[in-house]
């Protein structure tokens, strides 16, 4: 193993493993190989495994008090040292600096919620409920849960899981993508630093072979997955099928519907930042801007005039947009323009063969604005998870609903308008789990919940919020009563007063 293998984190430390196999990581921006990561044997899947339930039972007894010093000290850390990871992150993913801070405040935002475990998992308590008799309820932790992440969100998605499960009790062995492995590593190495006992968090790193691993470990007990949908079912359906709790949340076509009194700047920037933002690897990025008539000719004039300014290129430098994370799936993403050329579709703006500022080798492709996109094309019903913004015509708001509700996904969507009961409607009608009303990209904050609807979530349970601190933890509730010297008397039915 050469100083540029990305390890493992096991028992609080580094380790190579005993695999032969290995991965490339690239750094997008320059096109080139620059590391390779370990993919785990069953050997490695075993250890790590082995060493996160052997750390459960004294972690579980730690006092919520210890537990929650650990998450202050791990927060005041991130804070401090965020510039460090963002460089890693846009050295792995390819996303501008700024964007990758911004991707970590996001996390930061979870790990600052679980600092009020002791409040989140107060139970509570009847007395009386019957006749002498008191009723509670305590939140315990689960034991073993897995975390799998997908390469878009290498900090931020894993933070959605880790500092809940760790707060509420739980030892969590996180998979991360295998594109972009070395941020989970510099995140164990800020446990450490934190005070959290060895063994706690563990980074596995692997393809298939660990996944599958954790999903069929009986010493695992409940298992948080983000990332594409097919994966999603597969990850959600074999989780079930071995008895744990698992959470997949999966892929997205967002939609942005605008009506014709929206104010087309706003709707112009917001197309700007949500379609080609961290370069449309994001599962809440627009994809796809409906356009209620007449708005669509003077929208498509005012994105074009906005896309003309974006500078692409090395995220280390001042650019707006980043490459895609590899080359194949910089390819796969404009091989949909010439899908969308022999659809008849319109490509008002071809990403292809820009000017960057940057290394030729890149993995570049720049923004990308397709008019007149038919709804069988597969432009259209495909997530392309790249900067590739398609425009869709309607005649009504009907129209416009109906099309989005009829979509496979149901992650995020947005209505821009200024009319305040077309928006209320719309919150009410629409079949999608996050909406932005004049916002286009829906991220609830840490203490509400993310999650979609339809094929964006396999499970019922979101990312975060009290929804994170449920799936974490069990209720268990106690009925008991302490005999007094008025007890007694055989009754076989159930006490009623
Ligand atoms: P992916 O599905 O290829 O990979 C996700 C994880 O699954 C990785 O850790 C990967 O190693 C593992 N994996 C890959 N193939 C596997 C297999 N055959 N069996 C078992 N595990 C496997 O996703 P990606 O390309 O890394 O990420 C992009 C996708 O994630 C997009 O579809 C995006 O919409 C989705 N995403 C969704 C959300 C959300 O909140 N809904 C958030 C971020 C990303």
């Amino acid at each position: 193993m050469t100083k540029n293998t990305v390890p493992h984190w096991i028992n609080g430390a580094r380790d190579h493993g005993t695999t032969d196999r290995t991965a490339p990581v690239y750094d997008p921006a320059l096109g080139k190989e620059t590391k390779r990561v370990v993919l785990a044997n069953q050997a490695d899947i075993e250890k790590a495994i082995a060493s996160a339930h052997a750390a459960f039972p004294e972690w579980r007894d730690t006092s919520i008090a210890r537990r929650q010093a650990i998450l202050f000290s791990f927060r005041e850390l991130l804070n401090a040292k965020k510039g460090e990871l963002a460089e890693i992150l846009t050295s792995e993913h390819g996303k501008v600096l700024s964007d990758a801070l911004g991707e970590i405040s996001r996390g930061q935002e979870v790990v600052e919620f679980a600092c009020g475990i002791p409040h989140l998992v107060k139970g509570s308590y009847t007395e009386n409920a019957s006749t002498g008799v008191d009723v509670y309820s305590i939140r315990q932790p689960l034991g073993v849960v897995g975390v799998i992440s997908p390469f878009n969100f290498p900090a931020m998605v894993p933070m959605w899981f880790f500092p809940i499960a760790i707060a509420a009790g739980n030892t969590v062995v996180l998979k991360p993508s295998e594109k972009d492995p070395s941020a989970a590593i510099w995140l164990g190495e800020l446990w450490k630093e934190a005070g959290l006992p060895d063994g706690v968090f563990t980074v596995l790193n692997g393809d298939k072979e660990s996944v599958d691993g954790l999903l069929t470990d009986p010493r695992v007990h409940a298992i948080s997955f983000v990332g594409s949908t097919p994966i999603a079912q597969y990850v959600y359906e074999t989780g079930a099928k071995h008895g744990k709790r698992v959470q997949a949340l999966g892929g997205a076509k967002n939609h942005m519907l605008v009506l014709p009194d929206a104010d087309l700047d706003l709707v112009a920037d917001s197309a700007i930042n949500a379609g080609f933002g961290s370069a449309g690897e994001r599962c809440m990025a627009i994809s796809v801007v409906v356009a209620v008539e007449p708005v669509a000719d003077s929208l498509i004039e005012k994105i074009t005039e906005r896309m003309r300014s974006l500078v692409i290129g090395d995220g280390r430098r001042s650019c707006d947009m980043g490459p895609l994370v590899t080359e194949q799936h910089r390819d796969k993403v404009a091989s949909y323009i010439d899908i969308a050329i022999a659809d008849g579709a319109d490509v008002v703006v071809d990403g292809r063969g820009i000017e960057v500022d940057g290394d030729a080798n890149g993995f570049w492709l720049g923004p990308t604005l397709i008019d007149k996109v038919p709804t069988t094309s597969k432009v259209y019903t495909e997530e392309i998870f790249g900067p590739v913004l398609s425009i869709v015509r309607v005649k009504t708001y009907d129209e416009g609903v109906a099309l989005i509700n009829a979509g496979a996904f149901g992650n995020g969507t947005a209505i821009f308008t200024n009319d305040g009961g077309a928006a209320r409607r719309f919150q009410n009608e629409i079949q999608v789990g996050m909406i932005g009303i004049n916002v286009p990209i829906p991220v609830p904050v840490a203490y509400y919940s993310f999650g979609g609807w339809k094929a964006s979530l396999f499970g019922d349970s979101k990312a975060h919020g009290m929804y994170g601190v449920n799936f974490y933890t069990q209720e268990k509730t106690m009925t008991s009563r302490w005999l007094d010297p008025s007890h007694g008397g055989i009754n076989l039915g159930f006490p009623q007063n």
